[in-house]
């Protein structure tokens, strides 16, 4: 497993743990303290189109650098930061941080040669504030940056049970220019119908659904099917989880041309994603 985004360390908050109100205390404090103290740290994954492998897109996934326990993995601290109210600073530094750094690579000459969209993901509760639309406009106000660089990626069941305020939000989001797109899709409740009448532009599919190829005689019918589902609704795809080659080959074969998976790369810190930028005008491929 690799380093760069930490997933081959063990996990650090055993849930356990955090069943001990001490325990919980001390790491809701810590999590302050991270937000407030630049312990957080953003890695990018390209989203490569799979004819030409250009970088069409790059989504910006947080870790958080305790101190002492290393790099910590967003599943263990987003959902207590949702809980305790600590996403929207949390989602605000996000936001600012990711636009900033298109702005960078944008105006870099080095990097200026590519062109293409930051993506970051929103939680639930950042729809239901009304002030997430202004901080928004904003952050591509200040980065002078048109909003159609920015694309929000939101999880089905956020948009989905969502209420009143959120499509009002979705909208508003919308008529501002920035792209929507719904993530980990086929996981969750969508209906055709939500896929119709929600106000996004494209479809994630969850990699699970790709996963599945080469060992169930189905999966390629059924990918095939869910990618002309997302077509008829006039939405675009992209594809989550490519791992291999012939995961590559078989997306592009059925007509999907955005991916995004370990296949290409991993999340990688700043640094690294800007010297791949410098030095290749396509995404290499071993
Ligand atoms: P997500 O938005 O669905 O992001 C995709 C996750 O799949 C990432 O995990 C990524 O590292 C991983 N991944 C990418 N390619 C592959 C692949 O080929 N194979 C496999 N097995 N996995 C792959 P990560 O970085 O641990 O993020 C997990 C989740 O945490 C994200 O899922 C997203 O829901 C949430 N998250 C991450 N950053 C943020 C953030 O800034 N704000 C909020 N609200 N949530 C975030
Ligand atoms: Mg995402
Ligand atoms: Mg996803
Ligand atoms: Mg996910």
């Amino acid at each position: 497993e690799s380093k760069a985004d930490g997933r081959g360390k063990l996990k650090v908050f055993e849930p356990a743990m955090l069943h001990t109100r001490q325990m919980r205390n001390q790491l809701v404090g810590e999590l302050k303290e991270a937000i407030t103290g630049s312990q957080l740290v953003l890695y990018y994954q390209p989203i490569i189109r799979l004819d030409t492998r250009e970088i069409e897109g790059v989504e910006a996934l947080v870790r958080w650098n305790h101190p002492t326990r290393g790099l910590v993995m967003p599943d263990e601290f987003i959902p207590i930061a949702e809980e305790t109210g600590m996403i929207s600073d949390l989602g605000g530094w996000v936001l600012r941080t990711a636009v900033g750094q298109l702005k960078q690579w944008r105006t870099d000459p080095l990097t200026s040669g590519h062109n293409f969209s930051m993506r970051i993901n929103v939680s639930a509760a950042d729809l239901q504030r009304l002030e997430f639309i202004e901080d928004v406009r904003e952050a591509l106000a200040s980065a002078e940056l048109d909003p159609s660089l920015l694309v929000l990626e939101l999880t089905e069941s956020a948009v989905i049970h969502g209420n009143d305020l959120d499509r009002y939000t979705l909208n508003s989001l919308r008529r501002l220019g920035v792209g929507l797109e719904i993530d980990d899709f086929g996981t969750g409740y969508s209906s055709i119908s939500y896929l119709r009448q929600l106000p996004v532009d494209t479809v994630k599919v969850d990699r699970t659904l790709l996963s599945a190829l080469g060992s169930d005689p189905s999966q390629p019918a059924l990918l095939a099917a869910v990618l002309q589902l997302i077509r008829a609704c006039g939405l675009a795809a992209v594809w989550e989880g490519v791992e291999s080659a012939d995961q590559a080959e078989y997306l592009l074969s059925i007509g999907c041309t955005s991916g995004q998976g370990y296949y290409f790369s991993r999340p990688l810190p700043e640094e690294q994603l800007t010297e791949q930028l410098k030095h290749h005008k396509t995404w290499p491929v071993s």
